[in-house]
């Protein structure tokens, strides 16, 4: 399988493979990497795969994607990687071999796709878990090594965090806005004494944190010398991983393949939902993909009226689902490759606006038409949205969800009519309510319980750098820890 760029040119080498793209970001044009075509799943495999277990679907999937990795290797690191040992935060009654059980709240119609049983307790780890098997196993074939140099808001940093500790050839410097996390995701970060996880608190907003890895990465001298890396969410490797779950839920929520299914996916930057269309495209059975946002609807704005108008870092809201404060979708770019035909001339046209700060429109085109071919809907909550779907899921179901499945579980109740009758919706449920205590205890008065082995967590010693936002200041801490 090889890979193009949105904007049309992947660049060194020239049609670069799966592996050639895996440690890098954007292509060299400033588009997002594709697959030159989608793999077409028909019938046939639909069958073979509904009794797989989840590594062995990965697999299968996968390697429809990865050509670059013998098909042996490729299986031992799915294989690691989706175990129930990994994904150990299974609620009780659910089957732990199913790593992402299915939890329904009206059988057969409405249900959570539980995507959190990983070690950080967010849907992240269903992908981040396999980019680090797969950056340990490409830095070892090629005796390289990487330093990951990001910034969270909470979810990002833990998940790349716990799937890189340990790992040859690999160190993580994270940067995160200092005391702006809840403390469970600080304890989740912090504690973790792996030698080559550098924790790094910089007094300032998340958007400052953000602005010393561009910064950073901006330094190309600096960068080549200190094999400055990311895993951000444009990363190509943690959509296709992603995948893997649309078809995993559609299994579990049908009893034949003759079913189709819908999916709710609470969306920021448009890499989980990104992966759902492209699991569409492959031939899965999805009749709609909703799309919920939260107070920050630039998406939910763009498939209501064709407008794409991303805010200015000033104009996002700081919301009570944090990690879905994003003003520029940074997947979204993959879609519209699709939506306008794959003319990459027409996306670096787009782009071309939005990188100078302006909308697009595409309202008065043929695209705008196009939407529904693709099964889109969407929706947007609010603060007081949540703290109603919070509270409605545990009265009528006894159900504690997390702020960001809430904003799903509103736009599934209130968009639901556009499914078609019969077909099962799965709302992606994105992280587990014990992130984001505060919220639940306005909501229930109550606190989310931790899973056991989690219990304590805060207690625990932690381990942080606390700096100002200063680029040299930083460059110098990595400098010293390489
Ligand atoms: C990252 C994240 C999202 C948004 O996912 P995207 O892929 O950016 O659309 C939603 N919920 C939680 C809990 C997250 O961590």
């Amino acid at each position: 399988m090889k890979y193009i760029s949105t904007r049309g040119h992947a660049g060194q080498p020239v049609n670069p493979e799966f592996c050639d793209i895996l440690l890098g970001g954007l292509a060299p044009d400033g588009g997002l990497y594709l697959p030159e075509s989608y793999p077409q799943i028909g019938r046939a495999e639909l069958d073979a795969w509904r009794s797989l277990s989840y590594a062995e679907l990965a697999f299968e999937i996968l390697s429809r994607f990865i050509t670059d990795i013998p098909a042996a290797d490729l299986k031992a690191i799915c294989d690691k990687t989706y175990t129930a040992a990994v994904y150990c935060h299974v609620r009780p009654g659910d089957n732990a071999a199913d790593i992402t059980p299915v939890r329904w709240i009206e059988p057969g119609k409405l249900g959570l796709l539980e995507l959190s049983n990983g070690p950080t307790l967010a849907f992240k780890d269903m992908a981040m878990q396999l980019l680090g098997n797969l950056f340990e196993y490409v830095l070892a074939r090629r005796g390289e090594t990487i330093n990951i140099l990001g910034a969270t808001s909470g979810d990002t940093g833990s998940a790349a965090e716990y799937a890189m500790r340990g790992k040859h050839g690999v160190r993580v410097f994270m940067l995160s806005p200092h005391g702006k996390m809840s403390a469970f995701q600080r304890a989740q970060m912090y504690s973790l004494q792996d030698e080559n996880i550098y924790n790094i608190a910089v007094t300032g907003m998340f958007d400052d944190a953000q602005d010393i890895v561009k910064a950073v990465s901006n330094d190309l001298a600096f960068k080549a010398q200190h094999k400055i890396g990311a895993v951000n969410s444009i990363n190509w490797a943690r959509v296709a991983a992603q995948i893997v779950y649309y078809f995993k839920g559609y299994f579990a929520a049908t009893e034949s393949n003759d079913e189709q299914v819908a999916f709710c996916v609470p969306s920021g930057n448009f890499g989980n939902i990104c992966a759902g269309h492209i699991a569409r495209q492959m031939g899965l059975p999805i009749a709609k993909l909703l799309l919920a946002t939260n107070e920050n609807d630039v998406l939910d704005e763009f498939f209501r009226t064709g407008i794409y108008r991303p805010r200015k870092t000033a104009e996002t809201r700081i919301t009570s689902s944090p990690s879905m404060d994003i003003s520029k979708a940074s997947n979204f770019e993959r879609f519209v490759f699709d939506l306008v035909r794959r003319d990459p001339v027409k996306v670096a046209e787009l782009w071309a606006e939005v990188d100078a700060g302006r909308p697009f429109d595409l309202s008065q085109t043929s695209y705008f038409a196009r939407l529904a071919d693709f099964g889109f809907v969407s929706g947007s909550s609010s603060h007081a949205d949540r703290i109603a779907t919070i509270r409605a899921m545990f009265e009528r179901h006894g159900l504690i969800i997390d702020t960001h499945t809430a904003d799903g579980v509103k736009v599934a109740w209130e968009m639901g009519g556009e499914v078609p009758e019969g077909v099962p919706l799965l709302v992606l449920e994105t992280a587990l309510a014990v992130k984001f205590a505060e919220t639940i205890r306005e909501a229930l008065d109550r606190d989310p319980e931790a899973p056991p082995d989690l219990q304590g967590l805060e207690a625990l010693p932690q381990r942080v750098e606390v700096m100002e936002p200063d680029v040299d200041q930083i460059k110098r801490f990595i400098t010293d820890h390489v």
